[in-house]
């Protein structure tokens, strides 16, 4: 626990240089911790330290995680992965925000899996900045009618865009094309204004592109385990 407030206290101190530097005020960012692979007790550790958002990329260890935490009363889950359209019942059932709908028929099925009394759902395009199709995420010359499509639907709001830098490329340069993809959803929903960018190796150029919601696993929560 020590040690998981020491990184945590580091990670916001190294994020609020970055913003301060890119001339932007961190309290307009939002820190959220991924926890993939780690036990749901040190999602209440974190909690404990103050985090109120976490993530996770897989449906069925974010599943079980969510509801062995479900009494952390204001944590908001962030469901960051690649996601199979007859999971998203599961997925809406415990996500406040799905930053990874990367293709109509799964902005559908999200939709299609509102109960009449839920929230509305927020929900992130994500982008593939890489030449590699197989890559999760929509390329970016689909992203206005994906836009469009998502917007018509009511149970969702559409806040902007996600993506993971390219491991083959400064960072630098791939968040400045995902700032354009911002740009082009920005266009059809004026207040989609967020981007979702920036992972432990990449934060800081992530900041300076504009991301508001940075998504950081090992720099604080340590090593991942062997994934199970
Ligand atoms: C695991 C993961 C992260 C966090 O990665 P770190 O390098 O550990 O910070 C961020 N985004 C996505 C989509 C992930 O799968």
């Amino acid at each position: 626990m020590g040690d998981l407030h020491a990184r945590l206290e580091e990670v916001d101190r190294r994020i609020a240089e970055a913003a301060r530097a890119a001339g932007r005020d961190p309290s307009e960012l939002t820190r959220i911790v991924v926890t993939k692979f780690h036990p749901a007790s040190l999602v209440e550790d974190l909690y404990r330290l103050g985090v109120r958002d976490v993530g996770e990329n897989r449906q069925q260890e974010f599943s079980r995680k969510a509801a062995e935490v479900a009494h952390l009363d204001g944590l908001r889950w962030h469901f960051i992965g690649q996601a199979q359209t007859n999971k998203a019942r599961a997925i809406r059932a415990a996500a406040s925000v799905v930053h990874s709908v990367d293709r109509a028929k799964l902005a559908d099925a999200l939709h299609a899996a509102a109960d009449a009394d839920d929230p509305v759902l927020d929900v992130l395009l994500q982008v593939n900045l890489t030449d590699d199709p197989g890559r999760g995420g929509a390329a970016p010359g689909d992203l206005a009618a994906l836009a469009e499509h998502a917007a018509g639907l009511p149970t969702l709001r559409l806040r902007g865009v996600m993506a993971v830098a390219p491991l083959d490329e400064p960072p630098a340069a791939a968040f400045e094309r995902l700032r354009r993809c911002a740009d082009t959803v920005r266009a059809v929903v004026p207040a989609a204004d967020w981007m979702s960018a920036g992972m432990t190796a990449d934060f800081a150029e992530a900041i300076a592109a504009g991301a508001t919601h940075l998504r950081i696993g090992s720099a604080i929560t340590g090593p991942r385990p062997e994934r199970g």
